[in-house]
């Protein structure tokens, strides 16, 4: 392996889930520290983080076609790091295959990236998989981003082992960051410009923690401290395991004004037969009963969920029950799947592995029902007078775009900056946004 001079400026490329995107902003804030700039859009890097998700097919290809264009019109190549779930999970081979990284790091790892990095200027290729039990996080800076919004890793891994998930092979078991520790960060990226925080976790609503009298709390008792942070005006967080929505979380809904009226719970199927073979340990009916308390907490939550089409064995009639599950919530935004096997997981070696053009006609039908019900939320909105969160200018002059409290996007033209919280209402509704009238600008 060649020597080559330090580098300069970096690139972290982030695939897939929003604890990527943290985990990315948290590699590029290691790297600011010991000096490097990022590489402005569209011009060369001297390193280049692949910062990699192995959620669904093709991960790993993809990783392999992201190196060869890499590589530049002399021949050489940028230093290589590739971090993230693929990382994990094919360490080894990548090592094997593509001479061109020279690091290779797993996500409970990346705070030893900068180690690595020298090393790789002196020509050593380096694998770190390591699942320290110590959290990566106490090693890592403070935060340096700014902007209205921000995520927050509360909680990573996860204990659930649904049989079709890498997940917890490839982020480790369940780990829960201290209040204390989380306070603080919060307080950093307020004062940075943050007026919005997604709390984030793999599993988030299964964080615990002790509050400043070493009491035992959970994510609503969180919620609650942070909304004290005077300046944080939202709060948000996701993805929840609708087993770990205990009566304290449901009730902060209707509690605390700054916790936003969504919730994204993860169904999967509406099928108990397949629910149980994926090991899901909910049922249709306890998840419906389950949303009816939340919506008794806040009747104007806009709910949405992940669905899996394509499950090993799931029939026509299964896949029926899960079109009526989505007919009877009526979903404000929703993501869905075909079944991908995930190599290492119980799933992957089940019998009755469905065609990919039953998933294909499944997926079909099952996001038009998804899309229709996105279309009707966004008209029911139609009216509306909310408070709109300025996050970036629009495509045209003199026009915003922010977020509605329902995680709508909103688009408005008028008087207002990058951070405002504005008074706007809804006027019309497409599938994937709705403009507005600014009505009156209120500063956060
Ligand atoms: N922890 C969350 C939960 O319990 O639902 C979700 C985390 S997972 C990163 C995000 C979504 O990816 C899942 O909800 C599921 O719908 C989808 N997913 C996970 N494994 C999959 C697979 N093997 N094939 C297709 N979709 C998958
Ligand atoms: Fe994966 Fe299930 Fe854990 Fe969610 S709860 S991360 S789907 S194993």
């Amino acid at each position: 392996m060649r020597q080559s001079p330090p580098p300069r400026t970096y690139r972290v490329k982030s695939f897939g889930c929003q604890m990527n995107v943290y985990d990315g902003e948290r590699m590029a804030e290691l790297l600011a520290e010991r000096g490097l700039s990022a590489a402005p859009e569209g011009e060369d890097a001297d390193l280049v983080v692949l910062n990699t998700c192995h959620i669904r097919e093709k991960a790993a290809e993809k990783v392999y076609s992201d190196i060869g264009r890499l590589r530049r019109e002399d021949g050489s190549s940028p230093l290589i790091a590739v971090a993230g779930c693929v990382a994990q999970a094919e360490g080894d081979e990548i090592m094997s295959r593509a001479p061109a990284v020279s690091m290779v790091v797993g996500p409970q790892a990346y705070h030893r990236l900068p180690g690595m990095l020298e090393k790789a200027t002196k020509g050593e290729r380096a694998t770190d998989t390591d699942m320290p039990a110590d959290a990566k996080f106490s090693a890592l800076p403070a935060r340096r981003k700014a902007g209205p919004t921000a995520f927050l890793t509360v909680q990573e891994g996860c204990d659930k082992f649904c049989t079709y998930c890498v997940v917890p092979y490839t982020r480790g078991a369940e780990i829960s960051r201290p209040c204390s520790d989380l306070v603080t960060e919060a307080q950093r990226l307020v004062e940075a410009g943050a007026r919005e925080i997604t709390l984030l976790g793999q599993n988030v609503n299964a964080w615990t923690g002790d509050d400043d009298k070493g009491r035992a709390i959970g994510l609503d008792g969180l919620i609650k401290k942070l909304a004290k942070l005077p300046d944080l005006q939202r709060i948000r967080y996701t993805t929840s395991h609708p087993n770990d929505m205990t009566d304290g979380l449901i009730a902060a809904h209707g509690e605390v004004d700054k916790l936003m009226p969504y919730l994204h719970l993860p169904v999967q199927s509406g099928s108990d037969r397949v629910l149980k073979a994926m090991n899901r340990s909910h049922t249709a009916d306890s998840y419906l009963r389950l949303l009816e308390r939340v919506r008794a907490a806040r009747p104007d939550i806009a709910l949405s969920g992940d669905f899996i089409v394509g499950f090993p064995g799931e029939t026509d009639a299964e896949f029926e029950e899960t079109l009526s599950l989505v007919d009877a919530v009526g979903y404000a935004a929703a993501f869905s799947f075909k079944y991908s096997p995930r190599p290492g997981t119980p799933a992957a070696t089940m019998d009755d592995q469905i065609a990919l053009a039953v998933m294909d006609e499944r997926l079909q039908r099952l996001q038009a029902a998804l899309n229709r019900d996105q279309l009707a939320f966004n008209k029911a909105s139609v009216g509306k007078v909310c408070k709109v969160l300025v996050e970036r200018r629009g495509k045209y002059p003199g026009q915003w775009l922010g977020k509605s409290p329902w995680l709508q996007s909103v688009h408005f033209e008028g008087e207002a900056a990058i951070g405002d919280i504005v008074t706007v209402e809804l006027a019309e509704a497409g599938p994937n946004s709705l403009s507005g009238r600014l009505l009156a600008p209120t500063i956060a």
